[in-house]
């Protein structure tokens, strides 16, 4: 297990290594990432290299005893290249340059950027392919965050008509698919397909939905790339990872496609950033690194978990005394196995002066040192006894496409994709029962029940896969618009919604509504009274039976949500976005059913369990909220992580 800071030593005077090192030692910590936005320090002027800094940091690092992450610095490029390359800055949807001065500002489709990257990043690896203290390369940084992900410069347009003429082969079957009868928008030749650059009304969606897997292509064929790259010249012993972060259902590429391609998913854990005034819920924060687990269903790392409150020109929220230490267990609980905190001291000058570091600028040793000295002592007492986290019982699936194309067309304007994933996995998390967050490519045919969360596009593949996991035995909790599109993001003609599910489920769509902001209709029925907003899929039981029903005027005879037996399980459709209280009866239903263990637990308090190395079950138990909390008669204090062994039932 690795413990400890990311450390940037260049950002001070040289004769603070050895006194900072000893300070991390005191701390606990036995690893340090370093490098990853130090390209300029290594190669000052264009093929001179010089690594005599880091040689110097690496060999007072393993004096004593530590291990090294190094991150290769392809994330902000020297000043040097972008005056020498301009070419390489990549170009907003107004048709903007990026300047130097930020970062990630480079475009993953150009040559010239991967010809000097690739350059300086393979001797970079065979420098350090022998050092021992370097344990793993992190590539680059936070692929595709803060807009990195999209460009539209004339490298991308150029690639785009390659990548379309590659995927349809004559232009025929792209006018096809695309519809672009409709307007009159047909193509004579791939060159005259626009990049979706600013238009008046909107472009065609399909067109639209190519354009976010072109992104997702482009960014992971450069990612992985620079893999490839260090896989050639690295030392046996050293792992390849990427830091993920969070906000991925924003991103425009599928970071399965990656995580595949490297040793371990490490994640970029920050639970409050910028100005938000709260932290996102514990529940997200649970969601996001349940995701990270499911990239390679294995343990996962934190290269940067935040202790202090953070932000570049804004900051909100100061993460309470505790509520470091709390996040940091959270993690672990859910499959992280090292942790690093990001970062060893705040920094006084650059962009990052008010992301807060372990230490403070008045450097001294203070609140968020200690909270994570103490984590790291515990952390090495009581997680080395956990064995791997199991499979959970429930999972949640999400697509890429499918994701996608609710970003384009999201419908109602109160629809996001995230709020409607997070719904049923709320549900869930509120009754303490794991879930595990999924790619549909990956096999979800052993769990106990799937929630498929507004799955609009859907593949006769997938259809097939749903059907056998229910006829087998599974429970399927699937949310509206499911199955209206096909893999193009066209309606599907001459098919009744759920789209080839009619039979699975039992109901059909007769009409839907979008509703409105603020707007809240009534429902009754067996899970109990309460309201829907967002969306409402009008439904006619055909064979199911109705869970659910809509009290105004005109659609009261509609069902709100159907349950439909089907082989051996069951399949649950739901037309509309269900309150709370709803999700939490459906999810309890559930649960009974399917004698999956709940947990009950107030609102804001967390307990996990995890198989220890004994036999025996450790509960975890963690108070999200400032306020004791009761469980089963003991009492929590406010942020507090208490742990429990007991027998497994
Ligand atoms: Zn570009």
């Amino acid at each position: 297990m690795y413990f400890g800071v990311d450390y940037y030593p260049e950002h001070w005077p040289l004769d603070w290594l050895e006194k900072d090192l000893d300070n991390f030692v005191q701390l606990g910590a036995n690893t340090l990432r370093i490098g990853e936005f130090a390209w300029h320090l290594m190669e000052p002027t264009p093929g001179k290299y010089d690594f005599s800094y880091f040689d110097r940091v690496i060999e007072e690092a393993a004096k004593r005893d530590f291990k090294i992450i190094f991150g290769t610095p392809t994330a902000t490029f020297p000043a040097w290249l972008a005056y020498q390359s301009p070419e390489i800055l990549s170009v907003d949807a107004f048709g903007h340059q990026r300047v130097f001065g930020g970062r990630r500002q480079y475009c993953y489709n150009s040559k010239i950027y991967e010809l000097y990257a690739s350059r300086f990043v393979q001797a970079l690896v065979m420098h350090y392919a022998d050092c021992k203290t370097i344990i793993a390369w992190q590539i680059d940084n936070e692929f595709g965050h803060e807009g990195s992900d999209d460009c539209y410069c004339p490298q991308c347009n150029l690639s785009w008509h390659g990548y379309l003429k590659k995927k349809y082969e004559n232009i025929d079957s792209l006018n096809e698919d695309y519809g672009t009868v409709f307007w009159g928008q047909t193509y004579n030749g791939f060159e005259e397909i626009p990049m979706p650059t600013a238009t008046i009304t909107t472009h065609n969606p399909s067109l639209k939905l190519d354009w976010a897997r072109f992104r997702s292509v482009s960014l992971n064929q450069f990612a992985i790339g620079q893999v490839d790259l260090v896989r050639d010249y690295k030392g046996e012993h050293q792992k390849v990872i990427h830091n993920f972060y969070g906000g991925f259902f924003e991103r425009k590429y599928d970071q399965n496609v990656l995580a595949e391609m490297l040793d371990v998913v490490a994640y970029d854990n920050y639970p409050v950033w910028g100005g938000l005034r709260k932290p996102i819920s514990p529940a997200h924060i649970a969601m996001t690194l349940d995701y990270n687990h499911g990239l390679k269903q294995q343990n996962f790392w934190i290269v940067e978990q935040l202790m202090g409150a953070q932000g570049h020109d804004v900051i909100g929220y100061r993460p309470r005394p505790g509520q470091g230490r709390l996040w940091s267990w959270q993690a672990m609980t859910r499959g992280c196995e090292s942790l690093l905190y990001f970062r060893e001291r705040t920094m006084t000058r650059g962009q990052e002066q008010y992301c807060q570091g372990l230490i403070d600028a008045d450097n001294r040793n203070g609140e968020k040192y200690y909270e994570a000295a103490q984590f790291f002592k515990e952390a090495k007492e009581v997680a080395m006894n956990w064995k791997p986290l199991k499979p959970a019982k429930v999972a949640i699936l999400y697509g890429y496409d499918n994701i996608r194309s609710w970003h384009e067309q999201p419908q109602s304007e109160a629809m996001d994709f995230t709020n409607e994933f997070m719904r049923f996995y709320e549900g869930f998390h509120q009754l303490n029962v794991p879930v595990d967050v999924l790619d549909l490519e990956k096999d979800f045919s052993e769990y106990q029940v799937v929630v498929l969360p507004v799955m609009q596009i859907m593949t006769p593949d997938l259809e097939n896969r749903l059907k056998t996991f229910v006829k087998k035995g599974g429970v399927l909790l699937a949310t509206f618009r499911c199955g209206i599109k096909d893999e193009h993001n066209n309606l599907k003609l001459g098919e009744v919604v759920p789209g080839g599910l009619t039979d699975l489920f039992g109901c059909e769509v007769f009409g839907y509504e979008s509703l409105y902001e603020g707007l809240a209709l009534e429902v009754k029925g067996s899970l109990g009274d309460g309201f829907v907003e967002v969306w409402r899929d009008l439904l006619q039981a055909t064979t199911a039976e109705i869970l659910l029903t809509y009290q105004d005027e005109s659609y009261k005879n509609y069902a709100a949500a159907t349950s439909h037996s089907y082989g051996e399980g069951t399949a649950i459709y739901i037309g509309a976005a269900l309150s709370n209280s709803l999700v939490d009866a459906l999810c309890h239903k559930i649960c009974e059913a399917s004698h999956i263990q709940m947990i009950h637990s107030p609102q804001g308090l967390e307990v996990v369990q995890r198989e220890m190395n004994n036999g025996r079950l450790q509960r975890i138990v963690l108070n999200h909220t400032e306020s004791p909390l009761e469980f089963e008669g003991q009492i929590i204090s406010p942020y507090d992580v208490v742990f429990e062994e007991c027998m497994p039932d």
